[in-house]
């Protein structure tokens, strides 16, 4: 079960581009005047391209210098920031619900490690998320790569093979749907971010929920354990979409104990 961050758990308002501007003043002495696309990237592409569009010489020379300093600041940052970061709407609820029947919940996010701890100690979201097997975004440009990277700690710290639709991607972008997909993984897109439900769909999303903010529906759609025809309320028939029967049915006979399961029961 790996949740993206930013949109899908955590609004940082604008605390990423801030920390981009400082670790690039303080490799550079200068101030960074533009931030490339960032929405369902990892730092390390963004960086790439932002370092490009600053002017900066052969990027790749430099990106990992300024990721460096990205996550150090991040981690110096820990405390002392005061921004509005919040929690998205319901997550906290969705997160403990899920760790309710067991989950284990981690993060698959483009933000540098401290970054992402940053974020969500901010919004008060680090219980229930095992972080050390999370996967980040200055572990590869593509985020779909960070999926194996994901599962291969996972394995590695529970004795449980992750693969198929026993992992779980929750995200706000097409390129969250894109990771999953690539990676043979269950995707449950939340229109939360710029994408909207439509464009969530079409990406070919499992299911696509409007927020987090029905917990329940959160965790039917994790599990696969409801379809769209269990959908009672009539505002949640129009933004489930696109339910892929398989996958549910897979995940529905799926032994609750043991490997395989994605959200093993204590
Ligand atoms: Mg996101």
């Amino acid at each position: 079960m790996l949740w993206d961050v930013d949109y899908t758990l955590v609004n940082a308002g604008g605390l990423g581009t801030r920390m981009y501007e400082a670790a690039f003043r303080e490799l550079f002495g200068r101030d960074l005047l533009a931030v490339a696309s960032k929405a369902g990237r990892t730092d390390r592409a963004i960086l790439l391209d932002t370092l490009a569009l600053a002017g900066i010489a052969e990027p790749r020379v430099h990106v990992d210098d300024l990721l460096a300093v990205l996550a150090c600041q991040s981690a110096a940052a820990d405390g002392t920031v005061r921004d509005d970061v919040r929690a998205m709407p319901g997550a906290s609820a969705a997160v403990a619900a899920l760790a309710d029947v067991g989950a284990r919940q981690s993060v698959l996010t483009g933000n540098v490690r401290p970054l992402a701890e940053l974020k969500l100690g901010l919004a008060g979201l680090g219980e229930h998320l095992d972080l050390d097997v999370g996967a980040y975004g200055d572990m590869h440009e593509v985020r779909a790569e960070l999926v194996p990277v994901a599962r291969q700690a996972a394995r590695e710290a529970y004795g449980a093979d992750f693969g198929g639709t026993s992992t779980v991607l929750v995200g706000d972008t097409s390129l969250d749907v894109a990771a999953a997909l690539a990676a043979g993984a269950r995707t449950v897109a939340v229109a939360t971010g710029t994408f909207s439900a439509g464009e969530l769909a079409e990406a070919g999303a499992h299911v696509v929920l409007p927020d987090l903010t029905d917990a329940s529906l959160v965790l039917a759609a994790v599990t696969g354990h409801r379809d769209a025809d269990d959908i009672k309320q009539p505002g949640d028939v129009g933004t489930l979409a696109g339910l892929d029967s398989r996958a549910s049915t897979a995940a529905a006979s799926r032994p609750s104990h043991g490997p395989g399961a994605p959200w093993p029961t204590r």
